[in-house]
């Protein structure tokens, strides 16, 4: 029996798509070893966004050269971001060892059929498992918004809608099999419909799967702050199972930088989306993704982006140094800053950041919170509260799948900790 190994890196979509991989492969007959060197053939869905994760593949490919010179085997099959812009690259790195690339723009089904030949296997017809406690559930793949920086709409391609009821029928599958936590998903995933004619297409899909019997609970990533409406606002107010938490990058707090970003918004407008979310949401965490030395970032620039980190107090901040990419417009600006000053801003903000999250997390210490557990081991488990907290359980006695009350008797910046009530 062939042996497979499934690395993957970057953001939740690639998890989903290396899940159907794995699902069909097991399915066909093949089994998962967590060792290159045991395996056959190692897929590598990759990540292109910042530098460092492209860098990252290129040398796992190499790597995985050097043991199939000294084996014989495995080969790789590479997919995902780094695939569709880096194919040459991958080739000639990997030579021989390389057995096929599959650019992320092509479909998950053109990919599944593209690796059954490979293998020479006959049509399976794939069969989902259902795994975790939570599930992703892609909505729409691919962006349109060109943000000057970004690679993903050229590595991830147009926007391309699942339809309502391709995506029902997945989260149905996945309940009735025991999930109880249900993230969609979608790069902008305000703009889920919009392709194939859906007005609202957004809200309503959060207010069908809402009404999924069994479901417990309901998260959505990532939504863009241009994107918002009042009336989807006021419409999720309404849905009991969707948790309190709004994922909302802002990127930079400076207009100009916003402008050059091709953002959509000003910092006034953010600020006053967070206003109403904080007015309409009051128990909701908020959390935002920045990028420090993007070009022509002065140092007026960067402390505005201090300004709002401050001034809104996010409970986590996902911190990137600007990282130029091939292709896109940011990349041939003007003013492209100095390593070291995005080293220094980048540090700096982590470290107000640090601050800020545990000063929010230590709010929960002496309160309930509802944890739906995701792991038990013997004195503790795991799991996430409404607002995405990590939750540590001592001594528990609830099993993997429970929704149970925990008193909060401690926090650092990463977890809150507590007992089952
Ligand atoms: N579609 C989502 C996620 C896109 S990529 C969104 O719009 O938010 C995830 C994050 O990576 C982005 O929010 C951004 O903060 C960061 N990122 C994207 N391109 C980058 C680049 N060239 N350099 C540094 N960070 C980048
Ligand atoms: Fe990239 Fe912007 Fe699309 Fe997000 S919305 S994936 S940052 S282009």
């Amino acid at each position: 029996m062939k042996k497979f190994k499934i690395v993957t890196y970057g953001c939740q979509i690639n998890e989903y798509e290396s899940e159907k991989f794995r699902e069909f492969l097991l399915k066909a007959g093949f089994e998962e070893t967590d060792r290159e060197r045991d395996a056959d053939f190692v897929i590598l869905n990759s990540c292109a966004v910042r530098k460092k994760s492209e860098q990252k593949l290129l040398s796992r490919v190499g790597y995985i050269r050097k043991l199939f010179y000294e084996q014989g085997k495995p080969v790789s099959v590479v997919t995902g971001c780094v695939a569709t812009v880096k194919e040459k690259e991958i080739k000639r790195i990997g030579e021989k060892s390389v057995a096929l690339v599959m650019k992320g723009t092509r479909s998950l089904k053109e990919r599944i059929e593209k690796l059954r030949e490979f293998l020479n296997i006959e049509f399976i017809e794939p069969s989902p498992q259902v795994k975790g406690v939570f599930a992703y559930v892609p909505i729409i793949f691919g962006c349109d918004n060109f943000c000057t920086y970004c690679i993903v709409p050229f590595t991830k391609g147009r926007e391309r809608s699942r339809t309502k009821e391709e995506v029902l029928k997945e989260v149905r599958f996945l309940v009735e099999g025991g999930t109880k936590e249900i993230v969609l998903l979608g790069q902008n995933i305000n703009h889920y419909g919009r392709d194939i004619g859906y007005k609202n297409g957004f809200v309503e899909i959060l207010e069908e799967v809402n009404k999924m019997p069994g479901l417990k609970r309901l998260r959505y990533l990532t939504p863009h702050p241009a994107d918002f409406t009042d009336e989807d606002l006021k419409r999720m107010r309404n849905l009991e199972k969707l948790c309190p938490h709004f994922h909302l990058p802002v990127q930079s707090g400076s207009d100009k930088i916003l402008k050059l970003m091709k953002r959509g918004y000003t910092k006034g407008e953010y600020l006053s989306l967070i206003e109403k979310v904080k007015k309409l949401f009051p128990e909701a965490s908020i959390t935002t993704d920045i990028i420090v030395g993007f070009p022509q970032e002065t140092e007026e620039d960067y402390e505005e982006t201090k300004k709002l980190v401050e001034e809104v107090r996010f409970d986590k901040i996902f911190i990137a140094a600007y990282s130029p990419r091939e292709g896109t417009v940011a990349a041939k600006m003007e003013g492209q800053i100095e390593e070291k000053v995005k080293k220094e801003r980048l540090n700096e903000l982590l470290k107000i950041e640090d601050e800020i999250s545990l000063e929010k997390n230590r709010a929960f210490v002496g309160k309930e919170t509802e944890v739906l557990v995701e792991n038990v081991k013997e004195s503790e488990a795991i799991g996430r509260n409404p607002q995405d907290k990590v939750v540590i359980i001592e001594n528990p006695k609830s099993k993997k799948g429970d929704i149970v009350s925990v008193h909060i008797k401690d926090a650092d910046k990463m977890h809150l900790r507590g007992i089952e009530e």
